[in-house]
């Protein structure tokens, strides 16, 4: 039985997106429970779908005694300030060095975190946590689907081991899945041959989910390589939204097969390129067809996909909400608009007021612009709930000052304001403001995919839109500096020279 040291560091970045992430951002959380120092660590993710959970009860489970460290996650946006980072990985670095000796490390990281000062930022975490534990003891890290695995964190990680689902319903598993390697590793008493590819082709996000093709298929074949095998694998379609050399997907595993059973994975990613193309549709079009097909009991649910704050938008674009007031759509409900002074006014106003609004509109996206009109503000909330969907159970929101305002120019257009950021993934956050979201027509929601877990089991239909944000479905259309060259902008599509 070993000591073993927890910390978990998670960001995901969008270079392209208009907000860095500060410390206050690690602190806020974004639905995560914050920046965790020691023991409290513990009790901040027990019970929750937090890959540090699952690694937790795992480790225990073996019989090792665990020495928390750092914990810190905060919402997608663009890179982390390097003041941030130096706060958060100084005082992990710090507690890794009280705590020894250890005989072992988990890591609980994303994977696609660019600092302001370093690229790589989880190669430069694991480069450092290397420095203080040194070459022989194990270091495990659980990562995000969304990873961009770079070379470095392959040689600096004994492991490195993924989810498999997006929406990501297997986070405490892919911890505890980590945890088992780690075990594992401490019982033979040595590392296991690793094996890491690279694709040459990026994918837009809503083509990545894994209840659809080409993914569903890929992680069915992914799992029956690793039993014939006797590997772990991983496959990351990677975060296409970080200019940075080495963004992109990737497979990478561990075992005494992990040659082969990775040369075998690769060439299934590598021929399932045309299968990743996806249907975008324009707001107006996505509505149009929302407005025929949805009933009440089975809406039509629209993803707004381009300004999900799962992937860097503020949450706060306005192009869906016009489409739906433009189109007196009935029985309509958009969710979460992220716009703090908002829904500090509808507070102010009380239930029942009717107030000018001017909604969103203000991260200065090209192409869009605040929504001016009249709304009846129906129900306030104080953003404190608890989720309860498959990806974000057990999840503790604290979403500031929220709001259901009626339009009073389309009467049957309904929108929940939140004051943080979050990504519109759990039935809660409209049941907060007593709305059932299967009693609308239409459901718009500020997601790409991880509504998908909640919200498919109530869907009449999905359609993604496409409207003005800084979360681009098609990484083709963003101005890429960095990246490696050679890598097709998308699948089948024109490549980085
Ligand atoms: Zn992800």
């Amino acid at each position: 039985m070993a000591r073993i040291a927890i910390g978990g560091f998670q960001h995901e970045t969008n270079t392209f997106a208009p907000s860095k992430a500060d410390y206050a951002a690690f602190e806020a959380g974004g639905g995560w429970p914050g920046v965790q120092y020691g023991a409290p660590l513990f009790a901040a993710v027990e019970g929750a779908n937090i890959p540090a959970a699952g690694a937790i009860g795992a480790l225990r489970a073996s019989g090792h005694s665990l020495v928390a460290t750092a914990w810190a996650a905060a919402s997608p946006s663009a890179h982390v300030m390097s003041d941030a980072f130096e706060r958060i990985a100084g005082e992990l670095i710090a507690r890794l060095k009280d705590a020894l000796p250890v005989g072992g490390v988990y890591l609980d990281l994303h994977g696609a975190m660019v600092v302001e000062s370093y690229e790589d930022g989880e190669g430069e975490l694991l480069r450092r946590v290397r420095e203080v534990v040194g070459p022989r003891v194990p270091v495990v890290a659980s990562l995000d689907l969304h990873a961009n695995v770079t070379r470095a964190m392959v040689e600096r990680a004994d492991a490195l081991v993924a989810y498999r689902t997006y929406p990501h319903v297997d986070m405490a598993e892919t911890g505890a899945r980590a945890a088992r390697l780690l075990d594992q590793m401490l019982r033979a008493g040595q590392r296991p041959v690793g094996e890491f590819r690279a694709l040459d082709y990026l994918t837009g996000l809503p083509s990545q989910c894994s209840f659809i093709e080409p993914c569903r298929s890929i992680y069915r074949e992914l799992e029956a390589i690793e039993q014939r095998e006797g590997v772990t694998l991983s496959f990351t379609p990677g975060f296409p939204m970080a200019d940075f050399a080495e963004c992109g997907m990737a497979v990478f595993g561990y075992g005494a097969n992990a040659k082969s059973a990775i040369e075998r994975l690769h060439r299934i990613v590598a021929d399932a390129e045309p299968r990743f193309a996806l249907e975008l549709h324009a707001a107006a079009d996505g509505v149009r067809r929302a407005k025929s097909r949805g009933e009440v009991g089975a809406p039509v649910v629209l993803a707004d996909t381009q300004d999900n704050p799962g992937a860097g938008g503020n949450g706060d674009t306005t192009g869906v909400l016009r489409a739906l007031i433009e189109q007196q759509a009935d029985e309509a409900l958009l969710g979460m608009l992220i716009d703090p002074a908002s829904a500090d006014r509808a507070h102010a106003a009380g239930v029942n007021s009717r107030v000018n609004f001017s909604l969103g509109g203000k991260s200065g996206i090209a192409g869009d612009a605040p929504l001016a009109g009249e709304f009846t503000v129906e129900r306030l909330g104080d953003g404190r709930f608890t989720c309860t969907g498959p990806m974000f159970k057990g999840f503790r929101m604290t979403l500031g000052n929220m709001a259901l305002l009626r339009s009073r120019a389309a009467p049957g257009v309904r929108v929940v304001l939140a004051s943080r950021k979050c990504q519109a993934a759990d039935q809660e956050m409209f049941r907060h403001l007593g709305v059932e979201p299967r009693r609308s027509r239409i459901v718009a929601l500020k997601s790409s995919v991880h509504f998908r877990a909640d919200f498919e089991p109530i869907a009449k239909e999905v359609l993604v839109v496409k409207s003005p944000g800084p979360a681009l479905a098609d990484p083709a259309e963003f101005h890429w500096r960095k990246l490696r060259k050679g890598v097709r902008l998308r699948p089948l599509g024109p490549v980085h020279a």
